[in-house]
């Protein structure tokens, strides 16, 4: 850049220094998901003092960080989840990319960060991509996993604002969620003593500190032999999320019309960019209703009963869909009947998607890298 933009993060600022010891690329058969980095990173400092740095990609490589730093303390961290997908013209695709920006920015503001200009960022991100295209996996149900975090670097212990931040940005090939055209159900455990998010919380933002805490119910689903955990809410146990997915119930109204049911943004569900994308695909189809609304366990174990369910699915960034096939509910199991029905709503779903994704079907929803 001619000039250097102070305080805002400024893409033709990007300082790029080359890894001149690239890693050997992994096999696309054998990724396991979140284990292998690419050979650069994205990294932005901040301070008050100085605001935004110049973007800066560089060799991967570990972090230095005070031990006092904010985040290690008090879980000021955020992060993001997407992906770039090599289509079948061998070019790069990204997938509602500032879908992505805007949610990180809104977790920005929760967590008291410094904002930042989305387009600048996304820019700063795709250029990343570009430096690494190499790792972006030559093959149609493989990805390049995307993860921009944000993080509170305060060399202080008192609970406060972080004056110090630093946003970075790691990259890592990762392998398909299913095999080739088979989906597999997943089993949930919905056990309403367990609580991912509430009213007034902040489980509508992508922190870290929402995560952390479900390992331990994600090990009691495991160990009651389900897969998934069913975030249920409140005396009414309403149904919220299933695992780091959003939840879609596919079934005939009691008037008997067909109609897609998912939980609304109202505070504790993180606004999903693949159940917006959901949302807008099937009203812009116009077949079904379309609704979104809160269900509670017992509406849905009485539609069960009835017979009115066609398909259950989780909606997320890491598989599309996820068809749901049973639920285990104070020590009763409940067959879901997704896979019997298709299940043909999660499978039109998954198509539409990947074909924008790996450039089988051209959309402003899959920008070019
Ligand atoms: N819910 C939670 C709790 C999640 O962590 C995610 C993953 N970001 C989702 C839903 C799905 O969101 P997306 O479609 O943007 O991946």
């Amino acid at each position: 850049a001619m000039s250097v933009s102070v305080g805002v993060i400024d893409a033709s600022d990007l300082v790029i220094e080359r890894n001149t010891a690239p890693s050997p690329k992994p096999d696309p058969s054998t990724l396991v998901f979140g284990k292998q980095f690419s050979d650069h990173m994205l990294t932005i400092d901040w301070s008050d003092k100085d605001g935004w740095e110049a973007p800066q990609i560089k060799p991967f490589q570990n972090l230095s960080l005070h031990p006092a730093s904010s985040a290690l303390h008090y879980s000021i961290e955020l992060f993001e989840g997407m992906k770039a997908f090599r289509g079948v013209d061998d070019r790069i695709r990204l997938f509602r990319p500032m879908h992505n920006m805007e949610r990180m920015h809104r977790s920005a503001e929760r967590s008291c960060l410094p904002l930042f200009d989305k387009a600048e960022l996304l820019e700063c991100i795709r250029k990343l991509v570009e430096v690494d295209q190499e790792w972006v996996p030559y093959s149609l149900d493989a990805s390049l996993y995307i993860r921009p975090t944000f993080i509170g670097v305060e060399p202080s212990l008192g609970v406060s604002r972080a004056g110090k931040a630093m946003l970075f940005v790691i990259v890592g090939p990762v392998g398909p969620y299913f095999a080739t055209g088979s989906f597999n159900p997943v089993s949930l455990l919905a056990d309403p003593s367990f609580v991912r998010a509430w009213r007034g919380g902040v489980g509508a933002y992508k922190m870290g500190g929402n995560y952390g805490p479900t390992i331990a119910v994600q090990n009691v689903a495991l160990q009651k032999g389900c897969q998934q955990v069913l975030w249920l809410y409140g005396e009414q146990e309403e149904i919220t999320e299933v695992g780091t997915m959003n939840l879609f119930i596919y079934w005939t109204a009691e008037n008997g019309e067909k109609e897609l049911i998912t939980p609304p943004l109202d505070g504790i569900i993180l606004p999903g960019v693949t159940r917006q994308s959901l949302l807008d695909l099937s009203r812009a189809w116009g077949e079904f209703k379309v609704t979104e609304r809160r269900m509670d366990m017992k509406e849905l174990l009485g539609a069960l009963d009835a017979g009115r369910v066609l398909e259950v699915f989780g909606a997320g960034t890491a598989c599309v869909v996820c068809p749901v096939g049973s639920l285990l509910y104070k020590d009763k199991t409940y067959q879901i009947p997704t896979m019997q029905n298709g299940p043909d709503l999660a499978k039109r779903f998954y198509k539409e998607l990947t074909d924008m994704q790996y450039g089988r079907k051209q959309s402003d929803w899959a920008p070019l890298v």
